[in-house]
């Protein structure tokens, strides 16, 4: 019998996001972790009351969550730009109107064990409603997002993140057909605004849920 060394890897990863909830918390964020993405979902879905109106950002995360179905069903406004055939105008209409929604769902294309969340943006949109747009801001993410410290997460941004994403919206950069990013000069390029978001902002409530699988990009 082949021998199952799983139970390590998962207690591991549980020890290191529990260490991770706790520096996040000395940042003022509201932290938890889950074992598994199902636990996850449940919690989120408590916080968020129905009837409210619900921004989600670019994330793959949600959507491989089905988080915007889940709303839906429960009665939610679910706001989001991810749809076929949006007409460029529309677009940037939805975008603004997810950040002035009540509940914002993302999830952070890094998290570093001190506790700083790092994103990259072509547009700007879900970075700026991070910092200061809805009232609540819930960043759901998978433990592939952990990284040591803001160097290798913003590495992590684009030589993962960014590249994945590049490919999925056909963008004309180098990685889009290599898979590596160059830091390019292309004009599609789509890594346009990095923040690190290293203490929860004031007048914001962000809250991050941790996941001990892999999520999104
Ligand atoms: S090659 Fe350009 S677009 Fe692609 S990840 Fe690097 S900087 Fe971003």
């Amino acid at each position: 019998m082949k021998p199952d060394y799983d139970d390590y890897k998962k207690w591991y990863r549980e020890s290191m996001l529990s260490d991770v909830v706790k520096a996040l918390k000395n940042r003022d964020f509201a932290a938890s972790f889950f074992t598994t993405t199902d636990e996850a979902k449940k919690a989120l879905l408590e916080m968020i009351p129905a009837n409210t109106a619900v921004g989600v950002g670019g994330s793959v995360t949600i959507r491989e969550l089905g988080l915007i179905q889940k709303l839906e069903k429960k009665g939610n406004t679910v706001i989001h730009h991810w749809k076929e055939g949006l007409a460029k105008q529309k677009n940037r209409e939805t975008r603004k109107e997810e950040g002035i929604a009540e509940y914002y769902l993302t999830s952070a294309n890094a998290i570093t064990k001190d506790g700083d969340i790092i994103n990259i943006d072509g547009i700007g949109n879900r970075v700026s409603h991070m910092i200061y747009g809805p009232n609540n801001v819930i960043i759901i993410a998978g433990y592939n997002k952990i990284v040591t410290d803001i160097d290798e997460g913003i590495l992590r941004t684009k030589e993962i993140a960014a590249v994945m994403n590049a490919k999925r919206v056909g963008a004309k950069t180098p990685c889009a057909t290599t898979g590596k990013c160059i830091d390019c000069d292309a004009p599609g390029r789509i890594c346009r605004v990095t923040t690190i978001i290293q203490y929860r902002p004031w007048q914001t409530n962000i809250t991050v849920l941790l996941v001990n699988e892999i999520l999104g990009f």
